[in-house]
């Protein structure tokens, strides 16, 4: 990764400065000093809305106003609600200090988060999409790869500083109740999509769109996008989102999960290397 420095963007009429951090430029690339993901032109209309001053420290350029909530941002609509600091305790026993953002003005109604640890380089943060998973996040079930993933992922974006955004789209898309209807299903010989499609949906419901609005209302605008799934990287670069680079997550197999994966790399062009064995 980059190393950081911190950059003056610049002073608005009502004396508000503008700090912010950015990557040096790599040997012999052009320089510049305005982060590219904030499109290289900060307003000073920007400090001119009454907004508080942008903390150094807080790594993305949301404005917050004295009671913790964000003003306007400048693109899209969706805004940051509130900022909440959560230790956590990542898997390899480590606490981690993370601030949980909500918001508001989302493209659907569900209750989506984002996570943010350690430090983020502005210019392309590494950013992790985890759909919710409740049977594989919270109870730790060996028929998917989900908890083993998002807890590589809290570590991985711990130590490299980034954020997880925290889908609420259960079962791909079709819901917790669904997702159980399915395993039903699989359980007589249907794969994960088959299963899907035999209950009326599907084979993928996720849609990326809300974690674009997360993103433009962290004004965040590329990335590095930690996953294996091309589909992401397409929604979110159908969104408006510059997804830098892809970088893999870990391949997490077992006697319980080898089928289903199988099936997330013959169906959706998942880049899973199954002929290595993994720990789960
Ligand atoms: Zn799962």
């Amino acid at each position: 990764m980059l190393p950081c420095i911190p950059v003056k963007l610049g002073i608005g009429d009502s004396q508000h400065i503008f700090i912010h951090w950015a990557c040096q430029p790599e040997k012999g690339g052009a320089k510049s000093n305005i982060p590219r993901h904030l499109g290289g032109n900060v307003k000073n209309s920007d400090a001119e809305d009454g907004r508080d001053k942008i903390r150094p420290d807080e790594g993305v350029g949301h404005a917050r106003t004295a009671k913790g909530y964000s003003a306007e941002t400048p693109s899209g609509q969706a805004l940051v609600r509130a900022v909440v600091k959560v230790p956590l305790v990542l898997s390899d026993g480590r606490t981690a200090r993370s601030e949980i953002y909500s918001f508001t003005k989302l493209r659907d109604a569900g209750e989506h988060f984002a996570v943010k640890l350690g430090k983020p380089c502005p210019d392309a943060p590494l950013v992790r999409l985890h759909s919710e998973c409740v049977t594989g996040d919270v109870l730790g079930s060996a028929r998917c790869d989900c908890g083993p993933q998002l807890n590589e992922a809290l570590v991985r974006l711990h130590d490299s500083g980034g954020y997880l955004l925290y889908l609420r789209q259960e079962g791909r898309g079709i819901g917790f109740y669904r997702k159980l209807d399915a395993y039903l299903l699989q359980d007589k010989e249907h794969d994960t999509y088959s299963a899907n499609r035999a209950l009326g949906r599907g084979d993928d419901e996720r849609d990326y769109g809300m974690a674009a609005d997360m993103l433009n209302a962290l004004r965040i605008r590329r990335i590095t996008l930690l996953s294996n799934n091309p589909d992401k990287r397409a929604q979110l670069v159908m969104a408006g989102i510059d997804v830098d680079a892809l970088v893999p997550t870990g391949v997490f197999i077992s006697p319980h999960n080898r089928q289903y994966l199988e099936a997330k790399v013959k169906h959706t062009r998942h880049t899973i290397d199954l002929s290595t064995e993994g720990a789960l």
